[in-house]
């Protein structure tokens, strides 16, 4: 997983919310962390954002302390390696067959950007993300139709819908002449997708 983390979850919550926030996870999350990332955190913004990432992607080696490039891996994998994460989430995952699969419901938010999780959700596209995976046109042509259907139930605009490139330009900390963040990446076709999404 190539996500962002931010530190600062509870930064913009209210006290009220932030209340709400621990009754609810006290009241849904009796099991393990996989329960506990299907539920993510209160949202205090309105959703004006969508961000789409792929699962393959550079991140730093722990153990070796360098670069390394993440595979795609499968969606079962994603799902289950996400859903078990302490702090990180995902509402949608799309495999390269088309199967969508939900995750965390839309009205709660989870960390997936650095910056605008608050504001976004999140769609994970099972990819490489190095520019050179294509993207089938299965995986595409489900893309488009939920991308269609969160604009039309929340308004998003054309320039709502970012790529996690566009919004973190930071280094890798264990090489700082590669970016972090890349995904989905050079294969991925923006603008026709966007196109595909806005047209009348
Ligand atoms: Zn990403």
């Amino acid at each position: 997983m190539t996500y962002s983390t931010e530190s600062h979850a509870v930064r913009n919550m209210g006290r009220i919310s932030a209340v709400i926030g621990l009754v609810l996870t006290a009241l849904t999350v009796p099991a393990g962390d996989a329960e506990a990332r299907r539920t993510g955190n209160v949202r205090t913004q309105v959703i004006d954002m969508v961000v789409i990432h792929s699962t393959g992607g550079p991140t730093c080696d722990a153990g070796t302390g360098k670069p390394i490039w993440v595979g795609a891996g499968t969606l079962a994998e994603n799902l289950r390696q996400i859903e078990a994460d302490h702090k990180l989430g995902i509402h949608y995952m799309i495999d390269r067959d088309g199967t969508l699969r939900a995750s965390v419901p839309e009205d709660q938010m989870v960390h997936h950007v650095f910056h605008y999780s608050g504001r976004s959700i999140a769609i994970e596209l099972i990819n490489e993300g190095d520019g050179r995976d294509p993207f089938p046109d299965a995986q595409l042509a489900s893309l488009v139709k939920l991308l269609r259907d969160i604009k039309q139930r929340r308004g998003i605009t054309r320039d709502g819908i970012k790529r996690h490139s566009d919004l973190d330009h930071a280094r890798l900390s264990c090489d700082r002449t590669q970016r972090r963040k890349v995904d989905p990446g050079a294969a991925f076709p923006y603008e026709s997708i966007l196109d595909r999404v806005f047209q009348p």
